[in-house]
Order: C-alpha cells, then structure tokens, then sequence
C-alpha cells in the first residue's frame, strides 16, 4: 500500500495507527459483530464511545468543569449563526476581528442577528497578519468578542489573545484545536469542526461554557440551540456516530503521545524546518507575517505563477499533495496538523530544495 504526504488543508490527514485500528474494528467493533457505522447510537457500545471521546477531550485540553463539551454537526459553518442566535441575546452586539475569508463569513452570518462592530481588520494585505487589537475600540456591552484563532487559508494564528474583560471571548478554532496549548477558562466558546485536526468531516465540536447556555434568541430552531444539545448529552438526534468514533481514537492517539504540550513541541520543531527554509531560499517566500506564523498552515509562493503550477504539478508526481493554496489566494499552502509525520515536512523541505537548484 503506497500512502502519500497529503498536505490538504482539510478535510486532511489522519493518523496511520487511528486508520489501522479503524480497519481492524470496521467489521466487528468491540466483539459488538458490527461496525460502529451500523450500531444504535443508544446503545450502550456507543455510549460507552462518547463518553470515552468526551473524556479524553477533556482531559487533553484541561477543560474546566464548568464548561459543556458539545458533539454538533454542519461544520464550523453552522456555528456562524448559532454562536450568535444563542450569545447576541442580552444587547444585541458583537465585536469580530475580521482576519479572512472565514471571520467574514461569520461576521456577515451575525450581521443578520444584531450589531457587528469589526474592532480591526488585515483586509488591507490579504489577511497576512494579524491585526494589533486596540482595546479602547472594543465594546463595553458587547455580548461577546469573536477571533478566528488560527487563519488556515493565509497561515496566521493568534500568539496572544485580546483581553476582553467580562465579554465572553468565542473562537473558531477549526484548523488550530489541539495543535497547542489552549487556555480554555479564558475563553466563554471554542468551536471547530472536525476535519483538520480531530477526524473526519460531519463532525463539529463546541466547548462552552454554562452560563452561556439558556440564552438563545425566541425563534431559535431546536437543533441550533445549545440547551437542546447540552441537555441531551448531543443525543438529542442521531449525532455523527462514526466521526465520533474517529475522533475518540485520534484523542486516544493524541493522550499516548502525551498530550497537546508534546503535540506542540512537535509541530514547533515541524513549521521551523519549513520556514527555516522558506527564510534561506531565494526562490521560495513564506507570505505570512513572520510574528503571526501558523504552525498548522504554511503558504508560500515562487516569483511566478508558471513556477508555482510546476511546483504543484511535480510534487505531486513526487507523493507531496495537495500543495495548493486556497482558490481565493493561489500559490501553495502546506497544512502540516497534528497527524503529519515529520518525516512528511522533511520530504517537502528536500523537494523544495531541490526545485529551487533545478529552477534558479
Ligand atoms: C475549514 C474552516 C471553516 C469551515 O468549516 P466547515 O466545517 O466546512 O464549515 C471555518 N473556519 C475555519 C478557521 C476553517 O479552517
């Protein structure tokens, strides 16, 4: 069986040993006889797989007990109009940062809702920073202050979070959950869907704290309030029951390698190769701000399109793919989660040394 380096952005890679144990449960999970696609997800086999996913999520993260872990479904997408139906309920006012294409989206999703007071912006160049937050700008009575934590299409992520007082501070946290160290208690909502760095697509996690709950908007649909959810131990409807599988063996991978503080000193050790190189070259250039550098996303350009098509194009031939940034931004974008081996960044590294010799 030959496997690639896969540097999709997401949905993206998962771990080889999560995959094996995986296959060798497909048929009979558990000595159940069945697969866990095929059980009830009452039954006590599942149950016992949610909470055990529930638990080591919470241990891996340090989650405090005042906080509900929620298994939801429609992606970080969804959680655009349901952080403001539940939370822009008190004065009807949000503060964003806008820092790309998906801090847009749920601007414009809670710009349905109630007032958005976008506090900055690093529109003015291509979202490849992130920008100074001024705090005096921020609302006093705003019902929460929400940051896109890690920006996967232009590779920048927050190394330090805004201060914002008594306002609950939201994030979605798609592309940067359990790639290092959150400290959760500063936090009133951590959202991602699953697909970068948990498992696979169809599952979205949200990690809110209680008094956050019970406040939705009257015309709230059922399945978009979170009491439905929390009160129900996400078993209100069927919840994704193999994605929850998936994602409970990832976090039983993720706890054996010691937690999200070792996964961090490897993805540190893993984006240093790559931007070490990308520093050195003369060819290659990394387009984020260097201060706001992501470890999970690293784009990065040739000096012409032509070059950066044959790049893509023979890296591809080479078992790297998926190279290509985002359709909005072009160039090339490696995604190097948690389930990417370094191995895999040190095979990208020699190509790319390699390209640039063959093509200076
Ligand atoms: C991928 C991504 C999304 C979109 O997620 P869906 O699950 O497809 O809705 C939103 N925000 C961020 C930061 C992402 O990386």
């Amino acid at each position: 069986m030959e496997r690639v380096y896969n540097f999709s952005a997401g949905p993206s890679v998962l771990p080889l040993p999560v995959l094996e144990e995986a296959q060798r449960e497909l048929m009979n999970a558990n000595g159940s006889g069945m697969s866990v696609m095929e059980m009830s997800h009452r039954s006590s086999l599942f149950k016992d797989i949610i909470a055990e996913a529930e638990e080591l999520l919470r241990d891996l993260m340090d989650i405090p007990d005042n906080y509900k872990v929620l298994f939801l479904q429609g992606g970080a997408s969804t959680q655009f109009a349901m952080v403001p139906l539940n939370l822009m309920s008190k004065n009807k006012k949000a503060d964003y940062v806008n820092t790309g294409v998906w801090a847009k989206k749920a601007i414009s999703e809670a710009k349905r809702y109630g007032t958005v007071n976008v506090v900055a912006s690093s529109e003015d160049q291509t979202f490849n920073y992130i920008p100074d937050l001024d705090e005096s700008t921020f609302s006093e009575d705003a019902d929460y202050f929400h940051i896109t934590i890690n920006n996967t299409i232009y590779g920048t992520r927050y190394t330090r979070l805004p201060d914002t007082g008594h306002v609950p501070l939201v994030t979605d946290a798609s592309s940067g959950i359990l790639s290092e160290v959150y400290p959760v208690s500063k936090f009133g909502l951590i959202y991602a869907g699953a697909q970068k760095n948990i498992g696979p697509a169809g599952l979205t996690i949200a990690i809110i704290r209680e008094d956050l709950i019970g406040n939705a908007m009257e015309f709230t649909p059922t399945m978009m309030d979170y009491k439905t959810h929390a009160d129900n131990n996400s078993m209100y409807n069927t919840p994704p029951t193999f994605a929850i599988y998936m994602a409970m063996l990832v976090f039983r991978w993720l706890k054996k390698l010691g937690g999200v503080p070792e996964i961090e000193k490897y993805n540190i050790e893993k984006a240093k190769l790559l931007y070490d190189f990308l520093d050195n070259s003369d060819l290659f250039r990394g387009t984020a701000a260097p201060k706001d550098r992501s470890l999970m996303n690293v784009p990065f350009v040739l000096p012409t399109e032509e070059l950066n098509k044959k790049f893509i194009s023979e890296a591809q031939k080479a078992g790297l793919v998926n190279l290509a940034g985002h359709r909005s931004v072009g160039g090339m974008r490696a995604s190097i989660y948690n389930a990417m081996p370094i191995e895999g960044v040190k095979a990208l590294v020699s190509f790319m040394e390699k390209f640039e010799l063959e093509n200076k």
